[in-house]
């Protein structure tokens, strides 16, 4: 099968109030145009502000791009003017950074806070003590430009469906703490990333709203 067909599959399978994000890095431009021609999928997602920069200087603007990586501060500026959502913010430095440069670019910027919810040492992320600390933080609260749309997280990479499922779950669990603490009457804080290719139908169970597929759908699997 090859790229079109495994996303159409996908798509067909997956609850139409669940986002897709087609996470194209690696792949040359041209993989993405042509998803896009042949079945209208805009959204997709990069880890490299680099990257991520050529590829929407190539490609046609209807592309809506998501960046999932770790970000570094001195690259915010490659992918502010028009990036749509930034799923990956785990300090309060980056989110300070990412709403000046919004602010220089006359823009809010949509983010979401990675929350570490893996086993594994190596994946970034808040914990939710941090997350408590930021809002008690009075530089938090004067952020203008950015605009906090839910959290993001990574399940250990782990073939114990299990697991999965309870890192899932506490994803979901920190989503609810947050959103009746500090979000009440914010109806745009709605959103939870989780699912990759290896687990998005746990994900899904489990209540995500926004899933990451790369590999799924364009390796030869
Ligand atoms: C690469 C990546 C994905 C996609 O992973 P696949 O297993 O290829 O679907 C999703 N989220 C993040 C943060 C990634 O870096």
């Amino acid at each position: 099968m090859n790229s079109i067909d495994r996303f159409l599959e996908l798509k067909a399978k997956i609850p139409a109030n669940v986002e897709i994000v087609a996470v194209s890095k690696n792949r040359p431009a041209n993989m993405i145009d042509e998803l896009y021609r042949l079945t209208g999928h805009s959204v997709f997602g990069e880890n490299k502000a680099m990257e991520l920069a050529e590829k929407y200087n190539g490609l046609t603007q209807s592309l809506h791009w998501h960046f999932i990586g770790h970000l570094q501060t001195n690259k915010i500026k490659y992918i502010a003017p028009f990036v749509d959502l930034i799923q990956s913010v785990d300090s309060l430095r980056l989110l300070i950074e990412i709403n000046k440069t919004a602010i220089n670019n006359n823009r809010v910027i949509p983010c979401l806070l990675q929350i570490h919810i893996a086993s594994e040492e190596t994946k970034y992320g808040f914990s939710i003590d941090e997350i408590y600390s930021m809002y008690d933080d009075k530089n938090f609260h004067e952020l203008s430009n950015v605009s906090i749309r839910g959290v993001m997280g990574m399940a250990t990479f782990t073939s114990d469906g299990q697991q999965i499922k309870k890192e899932f779950r506490s994803l979901v669990q920190f989503y609810n703490i947050l959103k009746s603490r500090y979000f009440t009457d914010h109806a745009d804080f709605c959103e939870v990333s989780m699912g990759m290719t290896n687990d998005y139908q746990i994900a899904i169970d489990e209540g995500s709203t926004i899933i990451r597929i790369g590999s799924g759908i364009f390796d030869e699997r």
